[in-house]
Parts: structure tokens; C-alpha cells; sequence
């Protein structure tokens, strides 16, 4: 193999090296706008790890690179393959310290600590709070009540769709009747109580400090417009460079335009055929349009040859792309051979589909294929409920991506409740929750308290004279004592311990399986020590929050070996050997939620070549004939009689190998060890 400097790029294939080197050869071309469009698996992420690697080499300083992903987990990646390489190119030894990206980040996270930044310069309180995703959805609901909304039209939009509509007009940039007559036709009646509610919400958040997903972006895009503050981003970043770019919205188009006018030193990379964000206002014309933007518009380069999947699997995820009604001019190739077709297993039922997979992972894995190896992908979150059923009973442990976070379950937001309000007392929402954990503190009672918070100029004066109902008195004591330590001591994080001894206690009160919920609060201890301060912590892990996974920040199953279940959205950019894709059916895939527009179809079609091209050697596609539908609780549930996704006509479907009920392969089940043997041990402590 080769050595010496260029030994860490030696893999890279002409095209790939182009990108690479972009700028760097010949400097007095500078380092122009430079855009890699290239299908799945083709090494679109990998060249980027590698400019970055090889911009490092060059001398380049890792504190001036902003590096763009769409989550936390990739951007660690990011981090992780970069620096390997640039270890191999300067000759180190992998003992030696990887470099740190302190600027790699989802661009939400990235806003957020540059508001901080600025915010004394645009107008915006320094300590204010980050409403995740449920919050909103309450803060909605509660000026929709406060309206009277929600009892006058008996059919006006839920708050979890007028925070849709809200996101979507602010993310596309557009006027709310618009979007309406687009995206929610049925929601048309309510346009102006819709600009009633909003206008209540904007409100409510700038007098609680808070601010919601979509204020990240839109007050980063603003403060951007401020020549100066555009001037001295655009210089503290040398050199920016996106990933995944077909599925950002025009706010963060709008961003890198104003951070990089030129297009000078900006690199993005995606595939617009796996353009699949588009409810949450992706613009696909961002990646079309992206060269024509710059003037001298940007290099383009394509790759073509894929390093991921089997040829097979391949010529099948293309003939998925292919019926797309949108050119995607892409066609890739593999040198990977292999005689094994990808599989169409058609089963009874959702039952069978779970044994059969799990039937299937279990071989596999007695193979010598790990559990972690394998994924098993699906539409929606809660199209895995049976399969999950199935794996817990035969002790196969799993990890589910994009389903409940973590940091949803109720335990784990009180805990996070008492920081944010000690963070920003005047955050209502964070308020009122933690005073309801206090027995015979009702919401009456919070109102008041937060009241005078509201209008206080000194919020510990409040905490320390408040006058709470007789019965809560102790319990007041102690939370407010609670509080001004948080707000006065920076001890991070022994502060997060003493919130959890706080809680123990009403935790053991409120639920029955506070002993499991208490482990899962000493996980969030654990997560809290990879972060520096508190507002660290809670702005990464309200922006992404870690699903139990098993990379380092801090996890569950830590030396296990596990099997990862994941919405097709969340499997975004990653790969495995083998692949399972359940109900892959119409009204799952594409699914009856969508409405039927064209452009919709044609999303959920992408979202099946995203799925089918995670795979590197196996692919099952998975096709009940029968499957239950759990509708909005009104109509009650379904059970239906499936066909095949209208994806998979007869000239896709001739390149798979037809599995049905009748030519089932039974292979006899193999044994598991270790779980049998922690059953035994479980059984020997239920007998000493
Ligand atoms: P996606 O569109 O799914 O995000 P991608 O284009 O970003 O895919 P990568 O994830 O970068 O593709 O690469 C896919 C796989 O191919 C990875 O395992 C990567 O290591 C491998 N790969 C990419 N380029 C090369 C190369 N030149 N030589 C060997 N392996 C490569
Ligand atoms: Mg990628």
C-alpha cells in the first residue's frame, strides 16, 4: 500500500480526488463554490471527511472550518473519519489526540450558540431557552385556548398541525394563505384565527425568552442580514462545507448565501434524488440551483460509482428512481458482485413479518453477522410496534431511531424542566410543570408564582417570599432552595445530581417503576458529563436528542451487540450489511398520510430508494398482505387488505427474488446464548 502523505487519500477515485483537491492545486484558481451531486453510497460524505482532512493538512485551522450535517451523530462521524485521516496523512500515531471540529454541528445547533453570541447585538436576551418540538406544540395549544379557539370551532386544526402550518410558512418563506391553499387545504377556514394564534404565539415567546426550532434559523438569517455581522462570520469561517444539502430549507440557503456571498471556500454535497424533508419546507432547488446562484457560477462534480451495495441491490434501488416522474441523471454502478438478488418477501401478515425477520436476523447473526450490523427500517415509528413485540420476546436488543426520544418520557422532562426554568425563570411552560410535581400546589397557585416572576426584577426575592398553599409548604422550601442554588452555582454537572435527589423522592411518589426511571435519570448524569456547562447540555440535547443509542455520548447497551430499528427519515446517510424494510405496502409506502399530490408520491418514492440504498450485501423488502391501520382514534382501527407499494410494478419487482408463504425457507430456529443465559440468571436470583 502506499505511503507517505498521500497514503490516507490513496482509495479516492478520480472524481472524489477532484473534489478533494479543489482549490488546493492550483491556488491561484481559489477555492471557488464547488457542489458534489452524486447518488447513494457513491462517497458523497466520505470526500467531504476528506476535504476536510486534506484542507487540515494544508494548514488549515479546525476552529475556523464550519462543518453542516443534519444530526449530531453525523457530524461526530464527520469528526471521527476526518480525523483518522489526517492522523494517516501526517504520518501520527492513532495515539495521538484527533483534532476537534468545535464549529460541527446541525445548523440549529450552530445558530443557537451563535446567538448567544450576538444576542446583546441583535436584541435578544442572552439566557433565553430552546423549546423543543413538544413544548411548542404545548405553548400552541395554550394560546389556542387562551383564544378560545379550540372551543368555538369544534373542527379548527390540532396544535400539533397549526405548529406544522406556523413551521412552514417561516421556514419557506412564505405567506400563510399560500401555504394553506398548498399544504393544508382543509385547514383554508381557519386563515385568520390561524394569524390570531400566531400572532399569540410570537408573543408569548418573546415575553418567555423562549425560542422555538424555527427562530434558530430565522433569527441566525436576520442577524445575517447586518453587514457587519455577516462580515465578521463570513471571515471567522474559512471554509464551510454541508452535507446531506438536497434537504435544506431556503432559510439555510439564505444563511450560506449571506455567510459566503461568493461562494468562495463554500463545498456542499447531496443527492436530489434523496431529497426527503420536504414537510419540513426542504427546498429540492437549493442543490439544482445551487451553481447558477454564484457568480462565476460553481464547479459541479458528479460521481458515479457506488461503494456501498451489491450490484443487484443497486440495479433494483435504480429501477425504484427510475420510475420517477423528476430527472435524476444518475445512473451508478458497483464492482460489488454478487449472485444474491435482493428479496421481496411477501407474508400473511404483520405477525409473520416480524417472525420472518426476526427468523432471518437471528441466521444471520449466527452467520457471524452482528446485530449491529443489521437495521431493519420503516415508514412511520409505530409501523414497528409487532417486530418489536417479537424481539423483546425472543431477548434481541434493539435500539429504535426516531421513534419516543428519550427525553420525551415524563421523568426525564421534570428533570430537564427544573434547568430550563432555573436557566430562564421566566419560561412559563418549565414552571408550571415543575410546581405541579409538588403535591397541593395547584395550577392556581403556579399562575401566581409565575405571575410575579413574570414581573419581577429580581426573581430570587419571589422564590424566597412566595406564600404557597399550606400543604406544600416543606415541599416549597425545599424547590426553592433548589432553585437559587441553580441560579446562583455553575458547579456543572453536580448541579444535575442534586436536581435528581430533589426529584427522587416525588419520582417514587408519582410511579410505580421509579426504579427503572431512576436509571435512566443516572444515564442522563452520565450524558451531562461530556458537556461543559448547562446551557450546553441543554441546548444540544433539546436540538438532538440521543436516542439510547451507543455512541459514546453516553448510552445504554454499551458493549452490546444490538440490533438498530429506524425510520427510514433517521437511516439517513448510513449503511449496513443487511437491510429489512417492513410493510412495504400501499398505504405505508407511500403512505395514506400523504395526500396524494404528485410531489408527495414522488417524496415517499424517494424515501424507498433512501431505504433499499442503505444496504451494502442484504435487502428484504417486506409486503403483508394484511396489516392493521391505526387511524386517529375516531375511526378505530383498520385492518386491511394490502397490495404491494405501487413502487414495485412488475419491471421493478423482476429484479428481486419473489419470497412467498409457500417457498418459505423454514430454517429451524438457533439457539440464543446469551440471552438463555440471562434468563438463567435472572431464574437462580429469583431462587436465592
Ligand atoms: P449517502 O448518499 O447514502 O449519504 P454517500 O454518497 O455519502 O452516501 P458514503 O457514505 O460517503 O456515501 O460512502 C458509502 C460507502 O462507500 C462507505 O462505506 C465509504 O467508506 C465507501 N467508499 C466511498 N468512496 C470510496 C472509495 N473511493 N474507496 C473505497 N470505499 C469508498
Ligand atoms: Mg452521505
Amino acid at each position: 500500500p502506499p505511503t507517505g502523505p498521500d497514503a490516507a487519500f490513496a482509495d479516492l477515485n478520480p472524481q472524489q480526488r477532484a473534489a478533494v483537491e479543489h482549490g488546493l492545486v492550483a491556488p491561484e484558481d481559489g477555492h471557488g463554490p464547488l457542489l458534489v451531486i452524486a447518488g447513494a453510497g457513491s462517497g458523497k460524505t466520505k470526500t467531504l471527511a476528506a476535504r476536510v482532512a486534506r484542507l487540515l493538512q494544508s494548514g488549515a485551522d479546525p476552529q475556523r472550518l464550519l462543518l453542516l450535517t443534519f444530526s449530531r451523530r453525523a457530524a461526530g462521524e464527520m469528526e471521527r473519519r476526518a480525523g483518522r485521516m489526517l492522523h494517516r496523512a501526517l504520518g501520527l500515531r492513532s495515539t495521538q489526540a484527533p483534532p476537534r471540529f468545535p464549529w460541527a454541528g446541525t445548523f440549529h445547533s450552530v445558530g443557537a450558540r451563535l446567538l448567544r453570541e450576538y444576542a446583546p447585538r441583535i436584541g435578544l436576551e442572552t439566557q433565553f431557552t430552546i423549546l423543543d418540538r413538544a413544548d411548542a406544540e404545548d405553548l400552541m395549544g395554550l394560546q389556542r385556548q387562551a383564544l378560545g379557539l379550540a372551543e368555538t370551532t369544534d373542527r379548527f386544526p390540532l396544535k400539533s398541525t397549526c405548529l406544522n402550518i406556523y413551521s412552514r410558512t417561516v421556514n419557506s418563506e412564505a405567506r400563510l394563505d399560500q401555504v394553506l391553499q398548498d399544504h393544508f387545504p382543509w385547514c383554508f377556514a381557519a386563515h385568520d384565527a390561524l394569524k390570531q394564534l400566531f400572532g399569540a404565539y410570537v408573543e408569548a415567546k418573546q415575553q418567555q425568552h423562549l425560542l422555538d426550532y424555527d427562530d434558530l434559523l430565522l433569527y441566525w438569517a436576520e442577524m445575517m442580514s447586518d453587514e457587519e455581522i455577516a462580515q465578521a462570520l463570513g471571515e471567522r469561517f474559512d471554509h464551510v462545507l454541508v452535507d446531506e444539502y438536497q434537504d435544506t430549507n431556503r432559510l439555510q440557503a439564505t444563511i450560506l448565501h449571506r455567510l459566503k456571498p461568493t461562494g468562495d471556500r463554500l463545498t456542499v454535497v447531496g443527492d436530489d434524488a434523496q431529497a426527503i424533508y420536504s414537510f419540513r419546507a426542504a427546498e429540492v432547488r437549493n442543490i439544482l440551483d445551487f451553481p447558477q446562484r454564484f457568480q462565476p457560477p460553481a464547479r459541479v462534480i458528479t460521481l458515479a460509482r457506488n461503494y456501498r451495495s451489491t450490484q443487484p441491490i443497486l440495479e433494483a434501488s435504480n429501477a425504484v428512481i427510475a420510475q420517477s416522474r423528476e430527472r435524476h441523471d444518475k445512473q451508478l454502478w458497483s464492482d460489488k458482485v454478487s449472485n444474491e438478488q435482493p428479496q421481496l418477501v411477501t407474508v400473511e401478515d404483520e405477525a409473520r413479518q416480524a417472525q420472518w425477520v426476526a427468523d432471518r436476523i437471528l441466521q444471520r447473526r449466527e452467520e457471524g453477522l452482528k446485530l449491529t450490523r443489521q437495521a431493519v427500517l420503516f415508514r412511520t415509528a409505530s409501523h414497528s410496534a409487532p417486530l418489536e413485540l417479537e424481539l423483546t420476546r425472543r431477548n434481541i436488543p434493539f435500539v429504535k431511531f426516531g421513534g419516543l426520544k428519550f427525553l420525551e418520557s415524563s421523568h426525564v422532562k421534570d428533570v430537564m424542566s427544573v434547568l430550563r426554568w432555573a436557566d430562564n425563570p421566566r419560561h412559563r411552560l418549565a414552571g408550571f410543570r415543575v410546581s405541579q410535581l409538588l403535591p397541593g400546589f395547584g395550577p392556581a397557585s403556579a399562575r401566581r408564582l409565575l405571575d410575579e416572576m413574570q414581573d419581577a426584577p429580581e426573581v430570587r426575592t419571589v422564590l424566597q417570599s412566595f406564600q404557597p398553599p399550606g400543604a406544600a409548604k416543606a415541599d416549597w422550601t425545599r424547590l426553592s432552595a433548589l432553585m437559587i442554588q441553580l441560579m446562583d452555582g455553575s458547579d456543572w454537572p453536580a448541579e444535575l445530581e442534586a436536581v435528581v435527589q430533589w426529584y427522587a423522592p416525588h419520582l417514587e411518589r408519582l410511579q410505580e417503576d421509579a426504579a427503572i426511571r431512576l436509571a435512566d435519570l443516572e444515564q442522563i448524569v452520565r450524558i451531562a458529563q461530556g458537556y461543559g456547562s448547562r446551557e450546553r447540555f441543554l441546548t444540544e440535547l433539546t436540538l438532538d436528542p440521543p436516542e439510547a443509542s451507543s455512541d459514546e455520548s453516553g448510552v445504554p447497551l454499551k458493549d452490546e451487540d444490538y440490533l438498530i430499528l429506524s425510520t427510514i427519515h433517521s437511516a439517513k446517510g448510513q449503511e449496513w450489511e443487511a437491510v429489512y424494510l417492513l410493510n412495504c405496502v400501499d398505504g405505508c409506502l407511500p403512505s395514506d398520510l400523504s395526500t396524494g399530490a404528485q410531489a408527495q408520491i414522488e417524496e415517499e418514492r424517494r424515501l424507498l430508494y433512501v431505504a433499499m440504498t442503505r444496504a451494502k450485501q442484504h435487502l428484504a423488502v417486506m409486503v403483508p398482505q394484511r396489516f392493521y391501520v391505526t387511524q386517529q382514534a375516531r375511526h378505530g382501527d383498520r385492518h386491511l387488505y394490502a397490495s404491494v407499494s405501487r413502487f414495485l410494478p412488475g419491471k421493478v419487482a423482476r429484479h428481486f427474488e419473489k419470497v412467498g408463504p409457500a417457498n418459505e425457507v423454514q430454517a429451524p430456529l438457533p439457539a440464543l446464548v446469551k440471552p438463555a443465559m440471562d434468563v438463567a440468571a435472572k431464574l437462580r436470583k429469583s431462587w436465592s
